[in-house]
């Protein structure tokens, strides 16, 4: 399996790419945002916990990550490949993350990191905002969001550039620019593994 993970900020582009990604590359598409988001939707008894936290730009705790992990992430076993999006957030998550590949016999390929501004991120998030359904895109809750990614997922950057997974991207060029400058990267790398 070829797994990827697309790391970076609120709003520097994570959904819009990881959609290119899966079209092009045929992989598994695991949004950890659009998972509770559903089942907020559903109003499950998980939904209505989750919501205050999403509501309030906080992360939803680990545990009830994981579990929402374990369940997606086991049934994918006919794919070529995950493609993780908006998850890991925290290196509890990462490690987590790491065992279960590893129990599953795989591994994370590599990681793209999209780069943006924070004024840039600021201004994506409130466009938006106008259209979207999201009751988290609003002016103080992103400020949460932005606030809680520097402190919990910024970490991430520095454990997977010491595994040696990690590419960064500017995710401030058009879209298309950025998704030429990510296939590149995943081609190359699916030639080093072989595949
Ligand atoms: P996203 O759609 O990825 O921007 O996620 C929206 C919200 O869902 C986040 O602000 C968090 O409250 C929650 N969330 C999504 N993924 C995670 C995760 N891996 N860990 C904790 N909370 C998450």
């Amino acid at each position: 399996m070829f797994n990827i993970i697309v790391l970076g900020a609120p709003g520097c582009g994570k959904g819009t790419q990881s959609a290119n990604i899966i079209q092009k590359y045929g992989l598994t598409h695991i949004s950890t945002g659009e998972i509770l988001r559903e089942e907020v939707e559903l109003h499950t008894a998980i939904g209505d916990v989750v919501k205050k936290y999403i509501d309030r730009g906080f992360l939803v705790p680990d545990d009830i990550i994981m579990r929402e992990i374990y369940t997606t992430a086991l049934k994918q076993d006919k794919t070529k490949g995950l493609l993780f999006d908006g998850f890991p957030r925290t290196l509890f998550q990462a490690d987590y993350l790491d065992d279960l590949l590893l129990h599953k016999g795989s591994k994370i390929s590599l990681v793209i990191q999209l780069d943006v501004d924070k004024d840039e991120l600021y201004n994506r998030i409130l466009n938006r905002s106008k259209d979207s359904q999201r009751t988290d895109d609003n002016l103080e809750t992103i400020h949460k969001r932005l606030e809680v990614y520097y402190k919990q997922t910024h970490p991430l950057i520095e454990y997977y550039k010491k595994q040696g997974k990690l590419y960064t991207v500017s995710g401030m060029a058009p879209v298309k620019e950025v998704f030429e400058k990510i296939a590149n990267i995943i081609d190359n790398n699916l030639m080093k593994e072989g595949k």
